[in-house]
């Protein structure tokens, strides 16, 4: 596929044009990023069972579906061209490259959740995270940390899900993310599941009446 271009100007094109009404309210966007394997997707399900007013958008990815993962609820599963063709429409808020796989955040959505008031959170990595920083600085970007990268190791083995070359690249990958973690509002991290959970209800609704 040709080289993608995800500059800053793109997105602040989207910034001005697809999303006027709801510039006020982009302190509703939630960033929660983290290394794969942290329980990032855990967290959210249980997050959202207890919160279900809260949206989690839904990013496209040129992934292969793991076994239980539905299209249009984990993800919208799409061709390398078809990814080529949502970035060059200029229709992603932000995208990256992980593991040998694209993702992105498709902007429309997104606009309109928030337009309605909405609060979305963004379960991107850390690429993605940056970029949203640039565009809405006013997001709160939350970091999940695994307690140890052993921890980390077998948290991403038990999943069962991705092959021996996927893991060593999530596995490097994540050292490089978690380095990164202070760069974020907030760090939380996921040892005991209910006290971490605990510790993200805290920090979403801390600023509600
Ligand atoms: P991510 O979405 O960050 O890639 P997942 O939510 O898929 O991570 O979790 C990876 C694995 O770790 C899953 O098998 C999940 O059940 C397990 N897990 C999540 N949180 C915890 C925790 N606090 N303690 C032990 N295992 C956990
Ligand atoms: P997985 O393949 O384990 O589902 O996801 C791999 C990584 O991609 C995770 O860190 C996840 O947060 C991240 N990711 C998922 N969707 C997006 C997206 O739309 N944009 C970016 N930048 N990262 C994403």
């Amino acid at each position: 596929m040709a080289v993608l271009s995800n500059s800053t100007a793109d997105r602040a094109t989207f910034r001005s044009a697809a999303m006027p009404a709801a510039r006020a309210k982009t302190g509703r966007l939630i960033v929660f990023t983290g290394p794969s394997g942290v329980g990032k997707g855990t967290l959210l399900r249980q997050l959202l069972a207890r919160h279900p007013s809260l949206r989690v958008s839904v990013s496209a990815t040129t992934r292969s579906p793991r076994s239980g993962e539905v299209e249009g609820q984990d993800y919208y599963f799409v061709e390398r061209e078809a990814f080529q063709q949502m970035v060059e429409r200029g229709e992603l808020l932000e995208w990256a490259e992980f593991a040998g796989n694209f993702y992105g955040t498709p902007a429309q959505p997104l606009a309109q959740q928030i337009a309605l008031g909405q609060r979305v959170i963004l379960e991107i990595e850390l690429e993605g995270a940056r970029q949203v920083r640039q565009t809405f600085p006013e997001a709160l970007q939350i970091f999940v940390l695994p307690p140890s990268l052993e921890a980390l190791e077998q948290r991403i083995r038990q999943r069962g899900q991705d092959a021996e070359a996927a893991i060593a690249k999530r596995l490097a990958r994540a050292q490089v993310e978690i380095a990164a973690a202070s760069e974020f509002d907030v760090q939380i991290v996921n040892d005991d599941l209910e006290s971490a959970l605990q510790q993200l209800e805290a920090t979403l609704f801390a600023e509600e009446p």
